[in-house]
């Protein structure tokens, strides 16, 4: 192990921090992590955790949602480079406007937000249970946002109305993964098993045997009796999934890399739990809002 690990993981003990890093990290972050999921398994790992010291290794929209749900805690982020362009395509200010568009349609916002735009929200969801929500709300009539693609994905699966805010919102890491790339890889791998995310266009979307968010498309592989698949996301999950299952074969869109999260690394992550930077802040109002839509969203899923 490189010594900058070794004083990571050192440290780390020393502090009582945990590390949480999503999959999309680098590997060696992954290799340094308490724990790695998606949005929605990161967000319930960090409820659970004892520790008063965070550090997550994400976009800042997801060490937000750490902030949100452990108000009495620490939460770090290594660097303030970090940030999701897709997250800012729907400011507060925007989701005003829509909600005065379009008055009494629920407003339904993927994780992929930030804070004081989700206090705003009806619904919070992730890729993983956004058709789900959708399909239980007691309306055909539906605003989501910011990703047009799960959107699109959202209205083929509940056959609702959603209506994509802002219109062509997306993540231009998913967005720009074109349908000819995935079919070569197709016809180089004819034995593979395609899996890929509903951030993608509905064209790629078509060509995979299995759509999920990363953590579904993780499970989905091991429960599968196919060898090798064809991952339709960012290049990073790949990595995890050949560490966690060697007797399988996994081939990555090689372009498909999310340069924001890859602004994490073991310099940044060690000065960030050697000087206990970047505190994320959010104010307890909007904090407190967040929450409760957290809560409603869940007690939904529960009926
Ligand atoms: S992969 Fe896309 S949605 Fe995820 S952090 Fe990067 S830009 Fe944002």
């Amino acid at each position: 192990m490189s010594d900058v690990k070794d004083r990571i993981i050192e440290l780390k003990e020393k502090k009582g921090a945990v590390i949480l890093a999503h999959n999309y990290q680098l590997p060696e972050i992954q290799d340094v992590a308490d724990f790695i999921g998606d949005s929605l398994e990161l967000s319930v790992k960090s409820e659970k955790i004892e520790k008063d010291l965070i550090v997550f290794c994400g976009v800042d929209f997801m060490a937000e949602q750490a902030k949100v749900l452990n108000p009495g805690k620490k939460v770090l982020i290594p660097t303030k480079a970090a940030l999701c362009p897709m997250a800012a395509l729907l400011p507060r200010w925007l989701l005003e406007r829509y909600r005065e568009q379009y008055p009494g349609v629920p407003v339904v916002l993927y994780v992929n937000t930030h804070a004081d735009a989700k206090a705003l929200a009806d619904y919070i969801v992730t890729s993983a249970n956004a058709a789900d929500v959708v399909s239980r709300i007691d309306s055909d009539r539906i605003l989501f946002g910011p990703d047009a693609n799960l959107a699109d994905y959202v209205a083929e699966k509940t056959g609702k109305e959603v209506i994509p805010i802002p219109p062509s919102g997306h993540c231009a890491v998913h967005q720009t993964i074109a349908p000819i790339e995935v079919q070569e890889l197709i016809e180089a791998h004819p034995d593979a098993e395609v899996m890929a995310h509903p951030e993608c266009t509905r064209e790629t979307r078509k060509l995979a045997h299995y759509v999920g968010s990363t953590s579904q498309m993780l499970r989905h592989a091991k429960e599968s009796g196919s060898k090798k698949f064809i991952v339709v996301t960012e290049k990073g999950l790949v990595y995890r999934m050949q560490k966690e299952m060697p007797d399988k074969t996994f081939i990555p869109i090689e372009t498909a890399i999310c340069t924001n999260m890859k602004k994490i690394n073991l310099d940044n992550l060690l000065r960030s739990l050697q000087e206990e930077i970047y505190e994320v802040e959010i104010g307890p109002d909007i904090a407190e809002r967040v929450r409760q839509t957290l809560i409603k969203t869940r007690k939904l899923l529960e009926k």
